[in-house]
């Protein structure tokens, strides 16, 4: 409960919006996915913090708007740590796209922009935003009798949490694919990759029915729904966060409601669960479990991804992080359970990793949400790479799919 008072100020706090005395703009973060604490304004230059909310360690996560401000140059001066990623910040002017305004203007911890004449509206971002609302664009153009749209759970605050299916039906001796996102609130990159990946399951090619006739895709979208339309972070939140909820007594209806799915012994083949690494990590891994066989099996998803990859955000299997490397190691949660710990317990799995997504660029390629979904179009390509129904069956093992072979082969022949 304390939890909860907490974040109930500290959405008392955004919903303010503050004003600049010396000049008609605003400044807050009352919208879904809004983050920031605003300390002062002197004359041009703003100065703010990111809300931490519930967590005790350093994070970097904020989001705000700005209003009235046409015309003006405004600096925002950060005042807690170092919080821009790789591109610097994220911008949306209007309705216009995301985009990012790199790091060539930031003054260490202060980044300065300038307004357009016709700014109505400007949105200031660590990463590109990506709430209930964006899902809910995605899923209304893609009405498709192969896509089902259920409900997990309602949230901690009332919310419903989507469960989309799409693929092929379940049915005995069929593969299986549960893919989870924003266990961690503020780790946006994961729901454009996972958008890809749908795309590629519901697209009328070759891959799309190849997928569609053989396996049955399991996706949340939002396994923190309250953190992601808050505008929370998410990430360490005190005591733990979503995704180290995975022990006996699960504190999260979303994570109790998904583990209570599989009590059942409902089937799973690969379960994945996209996040992003830290602020400015560049690098596009999986990071395995402690179960070998499992991590092996996660290994050949991650060397088709590799082989098959047709976006222009690079994957190499050299990136990956084995278990008890880096923060890949029991020691650094102690005696919590996390996502991947839980699924290597399901009867029958092949394959459980957690797949880490940058922020903001993949090896110096700024991220945006179009080559984000190629990637998950790619995913989509290693899955169907690695899952044929028949030999998963017969052997226990994962082989080429035709299919993505022939894709490949034909993107080889493209290429210079
Ligand atoms: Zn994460």
């Amino acid at each position: 409960m304390k939890c909860r008072h907490v974040l109930l100020l500290t959405a008392a706090i955004c919903a303010f919006a503050v004003r600049s005395p010396a000049a008609e703009f605003t400044i807050d973060a009352d919208f879904p996915g809004g983050n920031l604490l605003v300390d002062g304004i002197e004359g041009d230059v703003v100065r703010v913090r990111q809300d931490r909310r519930d967590t005790p360690r350093f994070w970097f996560h904020w989001s705000f708007r700005v209003r009235g401000a046409a015309g003006r140059s405004l600096t925002f001066q950060f005042q807690d740590g170092r919080v821009f990623g790789a591109e610097g910040p994220a911008v949306r002017v209007n309705d216009e796209p995301w985009r990012w305004l790199g790091r060539k203007g930031l003054d260490g911890d202060a980044f300065r922009f300038a307004f357009p004449a016709d700014a109505r509206e400007v949105r200031f971002s660590f990463a590109i935003p990506y709430v209930e609302d964006d899902l809910r664009r995605f899923l209304a153009a893609r009405q498709h009798p192969n896509l089902r749209v259920e409900t997990l759970a309602r949230s901690e605050q009332g919310r419903p949490v989507e469960l989309l299916r799409c693929g092929a039906p379940s049915a005995p001796g069929r593969p299986e694919v549960l893919l989870v996102c924003r266990h961690h609130a503020c780790e946006s990159s994961a729901s454009f990759v996972a958008e890809g990946l749908i795309e590629a399951v519901l697209a009328d090619d070759a891959l799309g029915r190849s997928l569609r006739d053989s396996i049955a895709f399991l996706y949340i979208p939002f396994m923190d729904k309250d953190g992601v339309e808050a505008g929370d972070q998410g990430k360490a939140r005190a005591p733990h966060d979503h995704w180290l909820d995975y022990g006996d007594n699960s504190r999260y209806a979303t994570v109790r409601a998904l583990k209570s799915r599989y009590t059942a012994g409902q089937r799973c083949d690969l379960a994945l669960d996209i996040h992003s690494p830290y602020l400015d990590d560049d690098r596009v891994f999986f990071a395995l479990g402690s179960d070998v066989r499992i991590a092996a099996g996660a290994d050949r998803l991650a060397r088709s991804l590799q082989l098959v990859r047709t976006g222009e955000l690079r994957y190499d299997v050299a990136d990956n992080l084995s278990f008890g490397s880096g923060w890949n190691r029991r020691e650094e949660y102690g005696e919590l359970r996390n996502f991947v710990d839980w699924a290597e317990q399901l009867p029958g799995l092949h394959a459980a990793a957690t797949l880490e997504v940058p922020y903001a660029s993949v090896r110096g390629v700024a991220i945006t949400p179009a080559n984000l979904r190629m990637l998950g179009r790619d995913l989509a390509l290693a899955i169907d790479h690695c899952f044929r129904p028949a030999d998963v069956q017969r052997r226990g093992e994962f082989v080429p799919s035709p299919v993505a072979g022939e894709i490949h082969r034909a993107d080889l022949e493209r290429s210079p």
